[in-house]
């Protein structure tokens, strides 16, 4: 279970089915988040800013 930071939304997510690095949208608030943990399972606001960095 995760919550968004957005909206603070628990997330239906098991931490088994994400990996570091995957992006995810928030169902309640249609944010992008992505998974910077997942031991805990924590997730991080990606801002719409103009320009999307490539994953490396
Ligand atoms: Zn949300």
């Amino acid at each position: 279970m995760a919550i968004c930071p957005e909206c603070e939304a628990p997330l239906d997510i098991e931490d088994e089915q994400v990996k570091e690095g995957q992006v995810l949208d928030c169902p309640e608030c249609g944010a992008e988040l992505e998974v910077v943990s997942t031991n805990p399972l924590e997730l991080d606001l990606i801002e719409n800013d103009e320009g999307e960095d490539d994953e490396i």
